[in-house]
């Protein structure tokens, strides 16, 4: 209901004054589709992701094969940490923009067709806490999952994945310690629904995926035969 109404204030915001592009911070001259968020030349200057199987091999890197429990990823763009097209992630987190969210998830399940040719059977959005969801008013990575859905027609399990415990910020920690910090965090509802089905997590941003694997390892004990992955972003 937030995301509606915070939807509806966007698009009345936009109609009296433009958007400011959320990269290069200029006014924009356009006030539908994602021209509204990023302007023509920014969006064309984003940097695109490797292909998933290079992803895939990267996350190889931080997990012993036995502990991936991702079978693929792909990622829309590559951005480094503290570049100025980062503000595209802040403004989806902080700003809580889900009209861009959802337009950009669009975008996001083209790629998918393309990079993995499969979106599994249903979509999971790694979850946030529900105090930071309050925070935020939403969840990003939800949005992201239904403009995903918009493209590839799977439904969206927003409630299959809980998180425990609201995890302290990750930016600072080393890949071990990222996953001691997320291991255990999530917990499947319902599984029912999971057995013998491939799912396709999303979320918005991918750094060594620790939490997207744990989200996976949470899935496969739960009766899951296949996870791969769609994000945004992977940051580097
Ligand atoms: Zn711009």
């Amino acid at each position: 209901m937030i995301a509606q109404l915070r939807t509806a204030a966007e698009a009345l915001l936009s109609f009296v004054a433009p958007l400011q592009c959320l990269i290069c911070s200029r006014r924009g001259e356009h006030t539908e589709g994602i021209g509204a968020f990023v302007c023509p030349t920014c969006w064309s200057n984003l940097p695109v992701a490797p292909p998933a199987e290079r992803l895939f091999n990267e996350l190889l890197r931080h997990f012993p094969d036995d502990e991936l429990a991702l079978s693929a990823v792909c990622a829309a763009f590559a951005f480094a940490e503290h570049s100025p097209e980062m503000r595209l992630i802040y403004g989806l987190k902080y700003r809580g923009l889900w009209r861009a969210a959802y337009l950009l998830g669009q975008h996001l399940g083209r790629v998918v067709c393309t990079e993995l040719g499969t979106s599994g059977d249903a979509l999971v959005p790694v979850p946030i806490h529900p105090s930071r969801r309050r925070e935020r008013g939403y969840n990003q990575s939800e949005a992201l999952a239904k403009g995903i859905a918009a493209v590839t027609g799977q439904p969206v399990w927003s409630d299959l994945l809980q998180r425990r415990v609201a995890t302290p910020s990750q930016t600072r920690l080393s890949a071990a310690q990222r996953r001691s910090n997320v291991a255990g965090v999530f917990a499947v509802r319902d599984p029912e629904r999971l057995r013998g089905r491939t799912v396709l997590l999303v979320d918005d941003v991918l750094t060594t995926g620790s939490t997207l694997n744990s989200c996976a390892e949470a899935l496969l004990n739960a009766g899951a035969c296949r996870v791969l992955a769609a994000v945004l972003v992977r940051a580097s």
